[in-house]
């Protein structure tokens, strides 16, 4: 029958007459059918083969397929597919524990949620009710999550049409590339934004803040490493107004950067840590906070006023569980470091000698981006047209690219091999040569 049937077609069809999409315009539907998947490369119903270099949303750390969650997954189905969130469950203390054995030290709890959005909406919550306070400080580079107060402390463009929740306050964080302060060195960078955060609090009002809400390392907005001593002053700024800190891991988290959480390369000790997308790759959607005891104490007697009919969905903790037991087992958080350090930086810093669009070149781990500009000098970001034309060769040429704005995400699965690396590269060196043809 599939021989009788273009499946390709038909999955097209039927998303374009009956599926609403995610932040688009409906006319515009998608054309990239996906329908299975292995490691770090999936295909279409005809065999068409795609190397994954986006995983899906910089999900899919383990690789498509992991035969060990799916396996997990798929005994836990044979057990119990459901449970509510007030029994135990067995499979929800063994992922609670498996997380909090990855945090600091004084971090004994987990909320679970369905995903990055709303375990940032619960860690604000939580920050709100722990100390009294109303206001939540955020960057303008930043996402946190599609609903109420996730997506206005987001700072992109997608918090405007859906300013609806109140106490939200934004700055802006360092980014050297494209300075806000007037720097030329990181610590320049550093300093003058940790400055800029001091005097937008004391403008705010320190005693109305409840919490600082930052990406550990941005990555939607262009995977901006924190310049020596940020995050630590942040901390510092936080700690002298009892203000608390909710680091953001659901991308940077769980391998991305070649170490467990993202701010572990960092001086800083959050008070609150949102996670999702790679602690299961999404093979079953999942997220949550990470709680530090004395957040946590302070529900102790008194009651937290939120829940999920799904939080600790037993298919997704047992999914957490052989995630995180194979990236352990398996050593795919160091392989991420290692493919980063030897053959993904090296290799982009080849491209950026040979291509002039490349701007700069920044990232670590599986976790890169390559800013391209139409002017090395000026550094005006490419236009979008460029981009969409550069995104369209990438997969005619059988690579799924992450292109945001003006950048190409380098995002591969914490599993991908060199091989691979240098397959993607050699594609990334085509188009780029193509760029100013048209
Ligand atoms: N926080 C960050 C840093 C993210 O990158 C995302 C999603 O891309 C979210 C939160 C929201 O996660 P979700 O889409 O699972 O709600």
């Amino acid at each position: 029958l599939d021989d009788l049937i273009d499946l390709d077609d038909l999955a097209r069809r039927l998303d374009h007459e009956h599926v609403f999409h995610s932040w688009s315009a409906q006319a515009q539907s998608p054309q990239l059918v996906v329908a299975s998947g292995r490691g770090s490369r999936v295909w279409d119903h005809s065999g068409r083969e795609y190397l994954d270099f986006s995983s899906q949303l910089v999900n899919v750390n383990i690789g498509h397929q992991h035969p060990a969650v799916v396996s997990a997954i798929r005994e836990q189905a044979e057990l119990l597919t459901t449970i509510a969130p007030s029994t135990v469950n067995l499979a929800r203390g063994e992922a609670a524990k498996r997380i909090v054995d990855r945090a600091p030290d004084g971090f004994r709890r987990v909320f679970f949620t369905n995903g990055g959005a709303d375990a940032n909406e619960n860690a604000i919550r939580m920050a709100r009710l722990h100390t009294g306070r109303d206001k939540v400080l955020s960057t303008y580079r930043s996402y946190h999550g599609n609903t109420g107060a996730a997506v206005v402390s987001t700072g992109d463009w997608r918090r405007i049409p859906n300013e609806f929740a109140r106490g939200h306050v934004h700055f802006f964080g360092p980014y050297l590339y494209r300075s806000e302060f007037w720097a030329t060195t990181p610590e320049q960078e550093s300093e003058r934004a940790l400055q800029h955060l001091r005097r937008v609090i004391e403008a705010e009002g320190p005693s109305s803040i409840a919490a600082v809400l930052l990406e550990s390392i941005p990555g939607t907005a262009g995977i901006l490493l924190p310049p020596p001593g940020y995050l630590a002053g942040v901390r510092e700024l936080c700690d002298r107004h009892g203000i608390l800190l909710i680091l953001d891991e659901v991308m940077a988290g769980f391998g991305r950067t070649g170490r467990w959480f993202a701010f572990d390369g960092y001086d800083v000790r959050p008070d609150l840590i949102t996670f999702a997308k790679g602690v299961n790759s999404g093979y079953i959607p999942a997220g949550g906070v990470i709680i530090s005891d004395p957040v946590a104490e302070t529900f102790d007697e008194r009651v937290f006023p939120g829940g999920l009919t799904y939080s600790g969905h037993p298919l997704a903790m047992a999914s957490i569980v052989a995630t995180l037991d194979a990236m352990a087992s398996e050593g795919i958080v160091e392989n991420a470091r290692a493919i980063g350090e030897t053959a993904i930086g090296p290799a982009l810093a080849g491209l950026a000698e040979k291509h002039d669009v490349i701007g700069e070149v920044r990232g670590e781990g599986v976790f890169w981006a390559m800013e391209l500009v139409a002017d090395r000098e000026t550094r005006e970001p490419l236009a979008a047209a460029a981009m969409g034309r550069l995104k369209g060769a990438m997969v005619e040429r059988g690579l799924l690219p992450f292109v945001q704005d003006n950048r190409i995400h380098v995002v591969p699965p914490c599993v991908v091999t060199a091989d691979e690396v240098a397959e993607a590269v050699a594609v990334y060196d085509e188009v780029l040569s193509t760029v100013g043809e048209n």
